[in-house]
């Protein structure tokens, strides 16, 4: 193995070395840290199905949002340094227990150890699809080296407007950024593919979130060849995209304008994926008195009423009270 690896890895460009233990902005070195690796039940019906999926939470994050649901590990204050192998391990453990994929959560600063551990997995067995489960802030470039190795792409769409991303996430090239790594994904993995698809998939829907059009996903391609076709639930999503947009409070102008343009560029070739769970950590919004509430019912509402009028399809809506610091994992290194 070499012993450097400046890291250039996403926008941030540190341009550290790593390897020699230095840290960029995600704030880790070049060994994977994780905090939790278990299965989990909330995510979109088609990845978490009944079984649910098989999360892998790493730590550290190179955006690290003001508001972050789990700034404990994207401030890299909790977690536990694996080898490959072991990361390794961890996803055959999650396949035994019955996860429906492996979903990495936060995986780009990781990115290369993370390819070694999936080629290694794959030739001692795993074969259930590997989902990318992104913030989004990555390179073209790194979403190309994923190729062959990521089945399904989980990406945020946070912000349209680059004042916000500036305020927010420090990212003000966020909007542009993300979106070319989005349209890798779509090159990659096109229209989605679900595991039985040319049956009734609608027995996955969960209390949690309800499917906005239900009937799209038996509109799918064929299954035969895909990873995981035979061991996944009937449902669950063998390839393709959702991308996730996670409505923040006062900011249903700007989360139109995500929704519209992804409609518009895509259409029905992806999933949306949209959020009202978004919880306050009061200790770190001092300095964003706006954020410190959750969205309410009106505002979220009115943008997926906006989301149906412009006549989207494929799409996952939540119901219920999402917005509870209950339904943040405990990240304890259970499965690590
Ligand atoms: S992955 Fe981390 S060290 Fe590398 S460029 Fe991004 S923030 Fe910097």
């Amino acid at each position: 193995m070499e012993e450097s690896y400046i890291c250039n890895l996403c926008p941030r460009s540190c341009n550290v070395d790593r390897m020699a233990g230095k840290i960029g902005y995600c704030g880790q070195a070049y060994e994977v840290v994780a905090s939790r690796a278990a299965l989990h039940m909330w995510e979109e019906p088609c990845i978490s199905g009944e079984r649910g999926s098989g999360t892998v939470f790493f730590s550290g994050c190179p955006l690290r949002c003001v508001y972050c649901q789990n700034h404990s590990i994207a401030l890299g204050k909790v977690g536990k340094t694996i080898s490959v192998e072991e990361l390794t391990q961890i996803y055959l453990r999650l396949e035994k227990k019955g996860a429906n994929n492996i979903n990495l959560v936060t995986p780009t600063h990781f990115v290369e150890p993370i390819i070694r551990s999936l080629r290694e997995a794959r030739t001692k067995g795993l074969n259930i699809p590997v989902v990318y489960n992104t913030g989004t802030y990555e390179n073209v470039e790194t979403i190309k080296r994923l190729e062959g190795h990521v089945q399904v792409y989980l990406p945020d769409l946070k912000y349209f407007d680059s004042d916000i991303a500036g305020r927010y996430s420090k990212a003000p090239d966020y909007f542009k950024v993300a979106t070319a790594a989005i349209s890798e994904m779509v090159r990659q993995r096109g229209k989605a593919v679900f595991a039985g698809a040319t049956t009734d998939t609608s027995h996955v829907v969960r209390d949690m979130n309800d499917v906005i059009g239900a009937g799209g996903r038996n509109a799918s391609t064929s299954v035969s060849g895909c990873i995981g076709e035979g061991h996944v639930e009937e449902g669950i999503m063998l390839s393709g995209v959702i991308v996730r947009h996670l409505l923040l409070p006062g900011g249903l102008e700007d989360s139109k304008k995500v929704i519209k343009y992804l409609y518009e560029t895509y259409g029905d070739e992806i999933y949306i994926s949209i959020m009202n769970q978004y919880t306050p950590m009061k200790d770190n919004l001092r300095m964003y008195p706006e954020l410190n509430r959750t969205v309410t019912e009106a505002e979220y509402d009115e943008l997926v009423d906006y989301a149906i009028e412009l006549g989207v399809e494929n799409g996952f809506i939540q119901e219920g009270e999402t917005a509870k610091e209950s339904f943040i994992p405990e990240f304890n290194m259970e499965g690590i």
